[in-house]
């Protein structure tokens, strides 16, 4: 089977973005020009605790959206959840919990994501507490700018314990025209058409996959084997709940990977497949969910 449908057109978006509504550096005409300037195809605006409403135009989604957050009493950690696909305004959050966060917005018709883990320096019972936000950010560009913009150690961590949530790849832009924040992190998303219901449709499969470069062609799936089909990488990684597997890696040759094979060990509960290009740029899919061998997650 296919993870990805075939034949369907994939559309690129960013789910997280600021404008001058709140800390952002440009207004939300601004960054949607800029996005749609670059071949996305859909953008949330999410300011700080400041609804956004969305808008549809011809070929381009701008979707309503919001960030909540709080911090732990010692003030080590902090929560961030960003609401996006609103169709209403939210009322206000009833406490400062990820719960209420949650609610708000949902309440309002939209799906909720915990941000940066790194970034925030959760700890791993944290991202359990946060298990009803859908998604958490594995890459965000912004928190590169402070050396933590990766956060799939924790994502990696969390899903060994079975607690499984999408990943997404997000700019979290504040800064414009800077090269730093923009452009850098993003996902591709196939639909039938491109609208905020199909949108929704397949964020909650496994069928879409987060970028910062690479392109996923297909992932398929066997009795016995995962194989995974992209752009010319140096490297494939097939991540799993096991410490340890042979040949979890696979390094290009003489000439570059488009192509490489997992062989299904029995006692897998996930598998996440990353490739990294020539500039050490990373793609990867969702936790693919297995047990005793079998893929049991869902696609489009
Ligand atoms: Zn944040
Ligand atoms: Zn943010």
């Amino acid at each position: 089977m296919f993870i990805f449908p075939e034949n369907m057109k994939m559309y690129k978006g960013n789910l997280h973005t600021h404008t001058n509504l709140s800390d952002g550096r440009a207004s939300p005409e601004y960054a949607v020009e800029r996005y749609k300037d670059h071949g996305y195809s859909f953008l949330a605006i999410t300011d700080h605790n400041r609804y956004f409403k969305g808008y549809d135009e011809d070929g381009f989604l701008v979707l309503g959206g919001v960030e909540f957050d709080t911090m732990s009493e010692d003030k080590t950690r902090a929560w961030h959840v960003i609401g996006f696909g609103l169709e209403r305004e939210y009322s206000a959050p009833e406490s400062k919990t990820i719960e209420s966060f949650s609610k708000s917005i949902t309440d309002a018709g939209g799906m909720t994501i915990l941000g940066h883990p790194a970034w925030s320096l959760l700890n791993i019972e944290d991202l359990i507490y946060a298990d009803n936000c859908f998604a958490t950010e594995i890459y965000s560009s912004v928190s590169y700018l402070s050396g933590r913009g990766d956060s799939s150690l924790y994502t990696d961590t969390v899903t060994a314990k079975g607690c499984f949530k999408k990943i997404l790849g997000v700019d979290d832009t504040h800064y414009y025209g800077t090269g730093n924040n923009e452009f850098l992190n993003w996902i591709c998303v196939p639909m039938p058409s491109l609208s905020r219901e199909n949108l929704f449709r397949t964020l909650n499969t496994d069928s879409f996959y987060c970028s910062q470069g690479p392109e996923i062609k297909q992932i398929e799936i066997s009795d016995t084997t995962v194989k995974i089909y992209c752009s010319e990488v140096k490297k494939v990684t097939f991540f799993t709940n096991l410490n340890y597997e042979k040949n979890r890696i696979v390094y290009a040759g003489d000439s570059p990977l488009t192509c490489a094979e997992y062989t299904i060990n029995p006692n897998i509960i996930y598998l996440r497949v990353e490739c990294e290009d020539y500039n050490g740029k990373r793609a990867c899919s969702q936790y693919l969910k297995f047990k005793n061998g079998v893929y049991e997650g869902r696609t489009l």
